[in-house]
């Protein structure tokens, strides 16, 4: 499905973009690690190498144009093109707007809206010019509801969706698909510091404040696992989803069904 594709993953040490990671590589791509994290991205390069897969790491702050261009010529460097792209670095940050500090806020529309707009930017000209390419934007379910206390979230969430469609339909033509993914809660360590963050502002147990708070809402009642969002990814860079773009396809076990 993606043998031999070369895939850059930004914030992949951990979570959601190190799965990912790693199902692209069992399929035999090419896979570009990078993270703001350098320790925490060179024990998952590692462990992905020991495992005989094609991966290397960069580090990369993708609040940084220079990290992101850096990037991009890395992984032609050593790969030799540029093929699929998974924006996946991501920030949470809960707190009522009056009391939302204005560079959070800032900061995280760069890291989840600015930095996938700077990528696609970079490697448009690449893909333009092989008449391939995949881009993936992880969203959210933040990205197609509102959730309060999550003005920045939300909002870099709405946004990239917003980019997702331009950049699907500026693609269209030139064999490039562009797609936003949306999942609900899945188990990762963001997710799992929401839980212990709201453990402690109810001082009620973690078990709880998953039971009680979070899977409450949650039709299926289950956290969703990252090798469900990692499928998934491996589908959209598919040629079967050839015609599927500009898309938001939400995995949410019921979610926003409600
Ligand atoms: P995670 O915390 O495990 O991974 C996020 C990674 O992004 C971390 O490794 C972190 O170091 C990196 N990062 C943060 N700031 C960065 C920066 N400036 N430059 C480069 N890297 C940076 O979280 P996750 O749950 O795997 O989240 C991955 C993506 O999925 C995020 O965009 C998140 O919003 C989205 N998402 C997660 C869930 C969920 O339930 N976990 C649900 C919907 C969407």
């Amino acid at each position: 499905m993606v043998k031999d594709k070369v895939v850059i993953i930004t914030g992949s040490a951990s979570g959601i973009g190190l799965e990912i990671g790693e199902h692209f590589a069992k399929e035999g791509a090419k896979v570009v690690l990078s993270d703001i994290n350098e320790e925490k991205l060179q024990g998952s390069v590692n462990n992905l190498k020991n495992k005989g897969y094609n991966v290397i790491g960069t580090k990369a702050d993708v609040t940084s144009e220079t990290d992101l261009q850096n990037l991009v010529h890395t992984a032609k460097e050593q790969f030799g093109s540029v093929d699929i792209v998974i924006n996946n670095a991501g920030l949470q940050h809960v707190s009522p707007i009056e009391e939302f500090p204005t560079q959070k806020f800032e900061l995280m529309i760069k890291i989840m809206l600015t930095a996938p707009f700077i990528l696609t930017k970079t490697v448009f000209p690449i893909m333009k010019e092989q008449g391939w390419g995949r881009i993936i934007n992880i969203a959210s379910i933040n990205g197609v509801i509102g959730f309060a206390g999550k003005a920045a979230y939300n909002s870099a969430k709405h946004g990239v969706i917003g980019l997702t469609k331009v950049a699907a339909l500026e693609g269209a033509l030139h064999g490039i698909t562009v797609n936003a993914l949306c999942p609900g809660y899945v188990d990762t360590p963001l997710v799992r510091g929401q839980i212990a963050d709201l453990a402690k502002t109810r001082n009620i147990p973690e078990e709880r404040a998953l039971e009680d708070v979070i899977l409450a809402q949650v039709p299926q009642k289950k956290l969703l696992n990252v090798s469900e969002i990692a499928d998934y990814a491996l589908y959209l860079s598919s040629d079967k989803a050839k015609s599927v773009t500009g898309q938001a396809v939400i995995i949410d076990g019921g979610y926003t069904a409600q």
